[in-house]
């Protein structure tokens, strides 16, 4: 699990234990499912529709060998469910807002009947932009009614009635990989739901869209050029887990996700122009499009690399990268490269 997740859901545990620190309990758990949030909304507006239906996983044991657009629906499918039903004993986001028509949802179940080419095919059917604005709807309705918790709630248990008010909902399917959703929840008091749906499963569910997002980026980039157009090595980039390439459309660079079209300015400017990359561009030592903003702590270093590759050749640069990599510990290239590109450029050649 990752650490930073895992130490704050410990924390957030151990806080709401407690009457004295419960509030900051709830305090750390909303901080958390933001943070969590962030992740989604990123994959969200980043990358192309196609990848929200593949499964790159498929026939693995695990959460990752789902779908993305599957992840999103299933994760919050299941918070509605519980915190509406269960807690607030209020109607759900999904009916209240009429998101399933919306959505284009086949279903309103948490999806756990599914499996295989199935979720790829439910998946297939979602607007995955209107799911993004049910699972934001779903998360900020939660925060609410979490937010109006005392600590006395946290004891509160469920009866055989519960159970049948869920059944009767029928968002829950009758096939046997679902149905024991609904004991499940019922065996918990509200402590327990907080840890499962409200938090742990977020962290499953969204590392393993983590996971499949990397694969996807990593599929996108197989046999695409790994010179970027501003000059980096995608083989040796600090990111190449998280992004597909600017010669993709999984591009999830810094300044694609800053750009209101998803795309890196230097990567538009490069193919509206017609050529290969910045570096056989006569604009390049002047230049402060994208990754050469001035404000960009990375301008120089990526300017100095482009001259490289003018000055020895696209061969030469990667070789010249693993040997930089081999002499240098170093994970963003301006560490070593510095502020000013000739000197960068001596560095590279010297290297
Ligand atoms: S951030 Fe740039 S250099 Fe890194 S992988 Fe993406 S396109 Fe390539
Ligand atoms: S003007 Fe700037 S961004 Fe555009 S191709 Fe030239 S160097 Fe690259």
């Amino acid at each position: 699990m990752d650490k930073h997740w895992s130490e704050m859901n410990k924390e957030m545990q151990a806080l709401i234990a407690k009457k004295a620190t419960f509030r900051d309990g709830v305090g750390k758990l909303l901080e958390l499912r933001k943070s969590l949030f962030e992740q989604i909304t990123q994959i969200v507006s980043t990358y192309p529709e196609e990848a929200f239906s593949r499964m790159p996983f498929a026939g693995a044991e695990g959460y990752h060998s789902k779908t993305l657009a599957y992840s999103i629906w299933h994760i919050f499918r299941i918070e509605d469910i519980v915190v509406h039903e269960m807690i607030a004993e209020d109607q759900q986001v999904l009916s209240s807002q009429d998101f399933q028509a919306a959505i284009r949802s086949p279903i309103i179940t948490t999806g756990n009947e599914l499996a295989g080419e199935a979720i790829v095919d439910f998946s297939k059917q979602l607007d995955v932009r209107a799911l993004y604005r049910y699972a934001r709807e779903v998360m900020q309705s939660t925060d609410r009614i979490l937010t109006r918790l005392e600590y006395s709630d946290l004891k509160r248990k469920f009866r055989e009635d519960m159970a049948e008010k869920l059944r009767n909902t029928h968002c829950v399917s009758e096939a046997e990989s679902a149905a024991w959703l609904i004991a499940y929840w019922c065996g918990k008091d509200v402590r327990g739901l907080i840890r499962m749906p409200f938090s742990r499963h977020w962290i499953m569910h969204i590392e393993a869209m983590q996971r499949i997002k990397n694969r996807l980026c990593k599929l996108a980039r197989k046999g695409v050029d790994p010179i970027a157009y501003c000059g980096f090595s995608c083989d040796h980039c600090f990111l190449g887990e998280w992004c597909g390439s600017c010669r993709t459309d999984y591009n999830t660079c810094s300044f694609a996700t800053i750009s209101p079209d998803g795309k890196c300015p230097n990567a538009v400017c490069c193919q509206e122009k017609g050529i290969d990359g910045c570096y056989e561009c006569n604009l390049l030592a002047t230049c402060e499009k994208g990754f050469y903003a001035p404000s960009n702590d990375g301008a120089n270093a990526a300017r100095a690399q482009a001259m490289y590759i003018r000055k020895h050749g696209k061969k030469a640069f990667l070789k010249m990268h693993d040997r930089l990599h081999e002499k240098y510990d170093f994970s963003k290239t301006q560490e070593i490269l510095g502020q000013d590109c000739q000197e960068g450029l001596r560095v590279l050649e010297e290297s």
